[in-house]
This record gives C-alpha cells, sequence and structure tokens, in this order.
C-alpha cells in the first residue's frame, strides 16, 4: 500500500501584532513565524474506504475531530479521489500550546498527499486549501522563516541569517486560541511589536535588535488564566536569554540564547527549577521533512 511519513515542525512567533478585527469575525494579523525542530511524526497510508486518523497521544483526538481528518478530506475532494486514507500521528508538539500543534498535522497531511499522489497540486493550491482548514495552515506548508499578514495566508519567505537557539518552556495548562482573541482588548493593547525592525535583525542576525522588537500582544489576554506566563519569561532572562516572548496565543514561552550551549544550561537550570516541560532547541528552515 502507498505511504509516506514525515515530521511536521513546530513553529514559534517571534512577533505577533493584531491590527483589527473584521466583519466575518477573523482577525488581520502581522507577524513572524519560524519553524523549530520539534516536531510530530506522521505516516499516511493510502487504505480503506475512508479517512481515518489515529493520534497517540492523551490530550488530541482521534477521527474525524482531528484536524488530520479534515485536511485529507478536502485534499482527496480537491483531485476528486475516493479513496481511503490512514493517518497515524506520533505527536511530540504540545496541544494547544501556541505551537500550531494542529495546524502543522494538517499541513503535513496535505504536502504528504500531494507527494503521495504525484504532486498534482502546486504549492500555491496547497495553501489555498490550508487557508481554508486554519489560519496557522498556509505558513506550515512551507515553514522556515516568513512575515505573515491578513489572517495569515498572505505570506513572504524570508532568510534567516544564522540558526537560532531557543529553550521552549510550557506552563501546566492549555489555552484555546479562540477564547484569547476574543477577550483581546485591541484598544488597550500594553505593548506591540517591531515587525520591521524584527525582520531587520532576524535576516541580519542581529540578536539585541531582535530582542527588543520581539512582542506578542496577546500575552496580556493569556496572563489572566496562566500567571506563569511572565514569571516564565523573567526566569529566561535570568538565565541569560536575549529575549524572551510568548508563542501564539501561549501558554508556551520561548528564550532567545546565543548558542546551543547556553541554552542547553538555562533549560537544564529550568528542568532544575521543576517547570513542567521545556526543551532546548533550534531554528529549521522547513516545516516539513519526508522521511
Ligand atoms: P495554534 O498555535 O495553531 O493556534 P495551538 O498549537 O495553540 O494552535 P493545537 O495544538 O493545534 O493548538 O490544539 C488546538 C485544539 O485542536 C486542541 O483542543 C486539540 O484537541 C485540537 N486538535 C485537533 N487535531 C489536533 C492535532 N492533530 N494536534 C493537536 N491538536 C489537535
Amino acid at each position: 500500500m502507498p505511504s509516506i511519513t514525515l515530521q511536521a515542525r513546530a513553529k514559534i512567533n517571534w512577533t505577533l501584532d493584531v491590527l483589527c478585527r473584521r466583519q466575518d469575525g477573523y482577525h488581520e494579523v502581522d507577524m513572524l513565524m519560524q519553524s523549530i525542530d520539534l516536531f510530530d511524526t506522521l505516516t499516511i497510508t493510502l487504505s480503506g474506504k475512508k479517512v481515518d486518523v489515529i493520534c497517540e497521544y492523551p490530550f488530541a483526538p482521534n477521527g474525524d475531530a482531528n484536524i488530520a481528518c479534515k485536511s485529507a478530506e478536502l485534499f482527496l475532494d480537491k483531485i476528486s479521489s475516493k479513496d481511503g486514507v490512514h493517518v497515524h500521528i506520533k505527536k511530540r508538539i504540545p496541544v494547544a500550546a501556541g505551537l500550531a500543534g494542529g495546524s502543522t498535522d494538517a499541513a503535513g497531511v496535505l504536502v504528504g498527499l500531494n507527494n503521495l499522489y504525484g504532486n498534482p497540486l502546486s504549492v500555491d493550491q496547497l495553501k489555498k486549501l490550508a487557508v481554508l482548514i486554519g489560519a496557522d495552515v498556509p505558513f506550515c506548508i512551507e515553514g522556515g522563516l516568513q512575515r505573515a499578514k491578513g489572517i495569515g495566508e498572505k505570506l513572504e519567505k524570508l532568510e534567516l541569517k544564522k540558526p537560532l537557539h531557543i529553550v521552549l518552556v510550557k506552563p501546566e495548562g492549555q489555552v484555546l486560541t479562540g477564547n484569547i482573541y476574543n477577550s483581546l482588548d485591541l484598544d488597550n493593547l500594553e505593548f506591540r511589536p517591531n515587525n520591521d525592525r524584527a525582520q531587520k535583525a532576524l535576516v541580519e542576525g542581529d540578536l539585541p535588535s531582535l530582542a527588543m522588537s520581539m512582542g506578542n500582544v496577546l500575552r496580556g489576554a493569556t496572563r489572566k488564566s496562566c500567571k506563569e506566563v511572565d514569571a516564565l519569561c523573567d526566569m529566561m532572562l535570568h538565565k541569560g536569554a536575549w529575549g524572551a516572548n510568548m508563542t501564539g496565543s501561549g501558554p508556551t514561552v520561548y528564550g532567545l540564547f546565543e548558542n546551543f550551549e547556553d541554552s542547553l544550561s538555562a533549560m537544564r537550570a529550568l528542568r532544575h527549577n521543576g517547570v513542567e516541560w521545556c526543551c532546548a532547541l533550534s531554528t529549521a528552515n522547513e516545516c516539513t521533512t519526508i522521511i
């Protein structure tokens, strides 16, 4: 049976700004997103008569409720196929954590199925399908470093000057993205990131300037339900990070470090302090890798 295995990577937000709430309920954003070397492993097999998803993880659903199911159904519909598909997801990306875990699985299914069928759809066609699934899914089709505008579908690919080293920490609890956006008070944002300066800093590899320009307007809303976000950012700075920020709607926080050794020693110190989940990683140039 034709089958493919791929790694679908998580992302962080160097920046996340919300410009306005649209009539249709979506938000216009301006953000710099980055793939990181933390991934779910997907095995996609053409078999059976329907789409079936098995996800090995306590908080992520199996079957129809998994976003990978909608993704496979959309793809099959687009190429007018009646085939059945089995998707097995070995999850490592924490769920509802601001790391686009579901979005990357959805994008991975589109990329994987396209590959299995001999690439009938272009990358642009895949991104058009992706936005029907979720606002972060188009980014996850190619990944790497990109600036995203619109609701996340207007993408500009950028080149990171050099790989960057981060530490991720996730406090206990999960955050639902929709709830955070709905509770956002756009007239009273405490801080906005400087996207143009952050973009320049990433392309030039200027860590101090990047650290000063990073920021996430959702942080204030997430803080209300997850008090640890600020304390974890402070801890990162205390352990030597150039800067620290919340990714997506949180509650995961990352610190930006000078090199891998510094990120490893910060990770060890944070684990010693008893944080729930913590790892040291680098940035990645792409979102999906077929293995
Ligand atoms: P984003 O950063 O794209 O807003 P997130 O990383 O905060 O997303 P997800 O991990 O995608 O959040 O989880 C959001 C919800 O989606 C969870 O409630 C989860 O049950 C559901 N879900 C459905 N399919 C998946 C999947 N394949 N992986 C993770 N969560 C999934």
